[in-house]
């Protein structure tokens, strides 16, 4: 089968992936690029998950592009009104038109010879095998893995005679109408799933080991629809997503500089929400600091409102054994079940779950330093798009496409095809992400470390970000511009792999 090349190949159609092919069109219209998408629609994570309330819980004008303001009304969005947005900007700018839909990427090999990366992709069912051929691979893979999430295998599971779902895989006919349900789980799913499922069931229980910051927002932005009314949508969009840029940076240092005092402020929100007779320091006292781990937002109190009506309750406790009808706590108290959801988390992998080679030698991205967030040390030509821990997706997302897009043009500029961030054995290793999430800590051993310095380190800082990335150098003394160059495929190396 012939090999397609391309300027370069970006890897994912979810709200990352349309808006690397967008950046791309920009500001590199020469470049010939396709996506290459797994599944077969675009919209990415807001695409996968159907579960009852599906929803953002950050607000829009800062999920959403740079460049494309956000219109709808409410600035939590559902993830129908997300999804829209996202093939809208697709099919606004013939972005839809570069798109391979059920192409399932499992390897790429670079060639510093050639300075190119090989593609493979596993295509539709018959999972008949397609190669590219590409100067730059863009990952826009997202962080967790399509084919599962997290799924503890609690004892007893086989015997509950119920069912039981894991948000991930929403089944289409569940029907849930006056039934008992128990959500497991304290994260941003648990909490948008139960009041949402409380509406019609006759009972659900949010069932936690411990319990996280939960935050009421209004769901509808009141400044930002009546500036939208008098000011040109694009104006009003800046203005809304600088708001909530800098009241969101605020409000994280103001957490890492004063923890003791926001997290007291935050539980006296809940007892406002709940009243003085609910266990607030039992079901809504975290044992960590706020931001440690991301906050749950919750939109017009939906969850407070919940549990206020008694549609639905939290229990703190850990779980004993499932039994054949509902789940035995360790506390010796059992809850009765028809339906369990397991929203235990997502399980997190790097770049889509690549196998990477460079120039014949397996590489293992846990064993890389992530430079400016986006790059890996000593692997040529290749980027990833990757959120921020502490605001919204698309800030980074969007700075990483400008940057990517720099460095393309730079390279260019230059007649050097190849840019490599050069590991530096010196700079001392942190961990990528400094969350004690479950999520973040069951995958250390596959995500890439931070340095302690620049341009290593990475600080979770959308300001900054933007001076570095937007117009920082980009010939910085890290990032090594090389023309193709022979490089021996070293056989002892104990990572080494035959070449494609
Ligand atoms: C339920 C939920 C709610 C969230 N809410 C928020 C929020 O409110 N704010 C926020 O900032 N973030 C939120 N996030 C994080 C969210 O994932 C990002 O906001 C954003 O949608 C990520 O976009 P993405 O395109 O990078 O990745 P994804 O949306 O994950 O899309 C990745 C795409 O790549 C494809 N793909 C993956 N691997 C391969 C491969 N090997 N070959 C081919 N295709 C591949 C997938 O099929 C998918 O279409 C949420 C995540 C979840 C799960």
């Amino acid at each position: 089968m012939a090999i397609e090349h391309f300027d370069v190949v970006i890897v994912g159609a979810g709200l990352s992936g349309i808006g690397a092919g967008y950046h791309l069109a920009t500001s590199c219209p020469k470049k010939r690029y396709v996506i290459l998408e797994g599944r077969d629609a675009i919209g990415g994570t807001w695409d996968l998950f159907r579960y009852p309330g599906i929803r953002s819980d950050s607000d829009m004008y800062t999920l959403g592009y740079a460049f494309k303001p956000w219109r709808e009304a409410k600035a939590i969005a559902d993830g129908p009104s997300i999804r829209k947005y996202v093939r809208e900007t697709a099919s606004e700018n013939g972005i839809d038109r570069h798109i391979r839909f059920h192409h399932l990427v499992k390897r790429a090999s670079w060639s510093s010879a050639d300075a190119r990366w090989t593609v493979e992709a596993e295509v539709g069912a018959e999972r008949r095998i397609a190669r590219f051929t590409c100067n730059f691979l863009f990952m826009c893979a997202g962080y967790y893995d399509y084919a599962g999430g997290h799924d503890p295998e609690f004892p007893g599971r086989a015997s509950f005679t119920g069912r039981i779902v894991h948000p991930q895989f929403w089944p289409e006919d569940l029907d849930y109408k006056g039934k008992k349900v128990v959500v497991i789980g304290s994260g941003a799913t648990a909490v948008t799933i139960v009041p949402e499922m409380a509406k019609d069931a006759g009972h659900v229980t949010m069932l936690q080991r411990s319990p996280t910051y939960v935050v009421s927002s209004p769901a509808r932005d009141a400044m930002a629809n009546k500036l939208r009314e008098k000011l040109p949508a694009r104006l009003a969009y800046q203005l809304v997503r600088w708001r909530n840029v800098l009241f969101g940076m605020f409000f994280f240092r103001l957490a890492r500089k004063k923890p003791e005092k926001v997290k007291q402020n935050l539980i006296a929100m809940v007892k406002k929400e709940l009243g003085p007779d609910y266990d607030v320091a039992t079901h809504f006292t975290p044992r960590y600091n706020p931001w440690d781990q991301r906050l749950c937002l919750v939109p017009d109190s939906d969850l407070f409102e919940a549990i206020r009506n008694g549609s639905a309750s939290v229990v703190t406790d850990e779980i004993e054994t499932f039994t054949p009808r509902g789940i035995k706590l360790k506390s010796g108290k059992e809850l009765e079940a028809d339906i369990i959801v397991t929203a235990t988390g997502l399980k997190l992998i790097m770049v889509g779950g690549i196998q990477i080679a460079v120039d014949g030698a397996r590489k293992d991205l846990a064993r890389t330093m992530s430079y400016k967030g986006m790059m890996y040390s000593d692997i040529p030509n290749l980027a990833s798009a990757f959120g921020y821990t502490n605001a919204s997706w698309t800030l980074k997302c969007d700075l990483t496409c400008e940057y990517v897009c720099r460095l393309l043009n730079y390279m260019d500029r230059k007649g050097t095809p190849i840019a490599v961030p050069k590991g530096d054995p010196a700079v001392a290793e942190l961990p990528w992400l400094d969350f004690s999430s479950g999520y973040v800590q069951r995958a250390r051993d596959v995500l890439p470390k931070q340095g302690a310095t620049r341009p290593w380190r990475l600080y979770q800082n959308y300001a900054l970000d933007m001076l570095t990335l937007r117009f920082g150098r980009i010939d910085d003394g890290t990032m090594q511009f090389l023309k193709p160059h022979p490089v021996a495929a070293n056989e002892d190396r104990p990572e080494a792999v035959a070449a494609e």
